[in-house]
């Protein structure tokens, strides 16, 4: 195998990006079709740190965790893309954000008990995948639906890519408790040299095992699989736990409720704790900043309010 690394030494990618979290693209220059490899450890443990997530609601989020980086890395955006799952099955929903800088958090909701020896597909039903990329500067907003078809995350979203982006793509994604890992191939527009390679590659691409996706290193994963292949590997980017939230975000959200039903949690409660559901924090809201907030609520236009 030939590996070129893109104007970075070796030294460079051992030291500079943590072994943990980070996302290595790389290119097949002659068969024209890109890849990545994600993996994640310390960002996922952070995300799972506020849950108690049942084992197999947690490999799902994980899988769509490693999906949501591998597809931000395919795209060319500022802002923020998120990936959601929902349906009418107890997993009701799952939503991770990424950033365009790899600033990932998610959440699953579901409701207890789980259905005995349920698949992804009979955990959540029927419904949609939904993709929302928001430009960070003029919060302008692209979506792309799908219905739920497959039974695995990685189908949904190559169900999505080839639907809505006419891109052929294949992805490969491993969840535990510990780790995330993910590999992502996808043929790009423009015509090949080398007719046999999508075949050829993403065959032995899907021959890669959960255990190597969260146990090796991305280099060793290329050796492993594509050893006979020309290659040219990008610097490798880091991937942090980032959450967007805000007590002015909190506060619109706390708009949803009249403000009669918030001054009687008030009444009852002393004050309105609000808690992140993706990384914890709690906001707290007394009886002065409820008032406030509907006073000026009910003077201005809610500019929060997007449709
Ligand atoms: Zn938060």
């Amino acid at each position: 195998m030939t590996i070129t690394t893109h104007s970075a030494s070796d030294d460079f990618f051992e030291k500079s990006v943590s072994e943990q979290d980070k996302i290595n693209r790389f290119l097949f220059d002659k068969a024209n079709i890109r890849g990545e490899i994600a993996s994640l450890n310390t960002v996922w443990k952070n995300m799972q740190a506020n849950h108690n997530y049942p084992d197999i609601i947690r490999q799902y989020l994980g899988e769509v965790v490693a999906a949501s980086v591998l597809l931000s890395a395919t795209l060319k955006f500022e802002g923020s893309m998120t990936i959601q799952a929902s349906g009418d099955g107890a997993l009701t929903l799952m939503v991770v954000e990424c950033r365009n800088d790899f600033g990932v958090r998610g959440v699953a909701k579901y409701d207890e008990p789980l259905p005995e020896d349920a698949d992804l597909k009979k955990l959540l039903g029927d419904g949609n995948l939904v993709i929302t990329i928001e430009q960070a500067k003029t919060k302008e907003r692209y979506q792309g639906i799908v219905a739920l078809e497959g039974n695995s995350i990685a189908e949904f979203l190559e169900g999505y890519l080839i639907r809505s982006e006419q891109l052929e793509t294949r992805i490969f994604l491993a969840a535990d408790d510990r780790a995330v890992g993910g590999l992502l191939l996808q043929q790009l527009p423009g015509q090949s040299d080398d007719e046999d390679s999508w075949d050829r590659i993403t065959h032995l691409g899907s021959t890669i095992k959960p255990e190597e996706l969260l146990g090796l290193d991305s280099k060793e994963i290329l050796h492993r699989l594509y050893h006979e292949e020309d290659i040219r590997l990008f610097e490798p980017e880091a991937i942090y736990f980032k959450c967007s939230c805000s007590r002015e975000k909190v506060t619109n959200m706390l708009r949803s409720i009249s403000h009669q039903e918030a001054s009687d949690i008030i009444k009852e409660q002393g004050n309105i704790a609000v808690d992140c559901e993706f990384c914890g924090k709690e906001y707290q809201f007394d009886e002065i900043d409820i008032v406030s907030i509907y006073t000026e609520h009910s003077q201005t236009s809610d500019p929060s309010i997007k449709h």
